[in-house]
């Protein structure tokens, strides 16, 4: 049986991307038996809270396998009910939560993978006025990393980012433009963001448009990642030689098991690997969390966004390392003040 709870997320200050600039952001969150998971949908991929929890509500009405069987039960879902991978996700991460508790194991053990490095999160830095931006990053100085976000005007992007270089000249930076981009603002773009030592650009380009992706990537002195293009791991024969890496989310790959299948064929198509998360609660961006130990750069700062998170769970020290929680399962807690509510 699934419960569900609606939950707001509070931002500590508005974040814009290239399409939006959002204060709040509500999330579901989903128990089953013990174990906790989250949907934090997206308008952009047509789904929302309402359509979440009502998506969820629908799962509770099929005939479904073992719950222990946690990629059959995925499987099995996603054929009834297609779309709403953040439902999805939801059931995905409170199964894989509920059977670690069941077997007394963090996930990233039952995964069998651990950190044999330390894993850094970027902090992000959301679009707003050039003064704005300035002081957000300059509040944000203690992070070893910051990701900007970027795609609005591209001669305002790289005027802001000189100025950044220019008062940070040490700093880890990555740029998201979030299908801001035409073509000729994204060479633009790269020609000048490679100059000022940025890692790399994310998602320049509109979704799906591949072939200006492949002169992109051909031209680009920067390595190019994509995020609104790889979703699942169906998605991925098809950017083989023409990105440089994908951006994982729970939220667009329905879940941790999809996760695990599309990082394992990046590896085989010899792409980088991002792991990263919307705006979500500990319970989502935990549960990514147990996955860090695969990726190449990470980007699990969503909850760091909020001031209301219910929950307790990966821990973030001041300048952005990440510590994942010894509990069993996702090893997540409520806070008690949230008790009485997700009762
Ligand atoms: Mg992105």
């Amino acid at each position: 049986m699934i419960r569900v709870f609606r939950h707001e997320c509070q931002l500590a200050n508005p974040f814009g991307i290239a399409r939006e600039t959002k204060t709040t952001v509500p999330v579901v969150l989903a128990h089953v038996d013990g174990g906790w998971g989250e949907a934090s949908p997206l308008k952009f991929y047509g789904e929302s809270a309402d359509s979440a929890a009502a998506t969820l509500e629908k799962y509770n009405s099929l005939d479904l396998p073992d719950l222990d069987q946690v990629e059959d039960v995925i499987d099995a879902v996603e054929a009834a009910i297609p779309g709403e991978a953040a439902a999805r996700c939801a059931l995905d991460i409170a199964l894989w939560d509920r059977l670690g508790r069941r077997l007394g194991a963090p996930l990233w053990k039952m995964f069998g993978k651990g950190p044999t490095r330390p894993m850094v999160t970027s902090f992000t830095i959301g679009i707003d006025t050039m003064e704005t931006m300035l002081r957000k990053a300059d509040e944000a100085a203690q992070y070893s990393i910051l990701k900007i976000k970027l795609g609005r005007d591209v001669a305002q992007d790289l005027a802001f980012m000189t100025e950044l270089r220019r008062r940070m000249p040490e700093k880890t930076l990555r740029v998201d433009a979030n299908a801001g981009y035409s073509l000729d603002d994204a060479l633009r773009a790269a020609a000048a963001l490679a100059d000022l030592g940025v890692e790399y650009l994310e998602q320049p380009l509109a979704r799906g448009a591949f072939d200006d992706l492949k002169r992109l990537k051909d031209a680009s002195p920067m390595p190019i990642f994509v995020d609104e293009d790889s979703h699942t791991a169906r998605d991925l024969p098809r950017l083989a030689g023409i990105v440089d890496g994908i951006n994982i989310k729970l939220m667009k790959t329905g879940g941790i098991t999809e996760a695990r299948r599309m990082i394992a064929l990046a590896r085989t198509l010899g792409m980088r690997v991002m792991i990263g998360c919307m705006i979500e609660t500990a319970v989502g961006i935990t549960a990514a969390g147990h996955l860090a130990p695969y990726a190449d750069n990470l980007d699990l700062d969503g909850n760091l966004l909020t001031v209301n998170d219910p929950f307790t769970g990966l821990k973030c020290s001041p300048d952005g390392t990440l510590t994942l929680p010894d509990g069993p399962g996702l090893g997540v807690e409520l806070r008690p003040e949230y008790a009485d509510r997700f009762a």
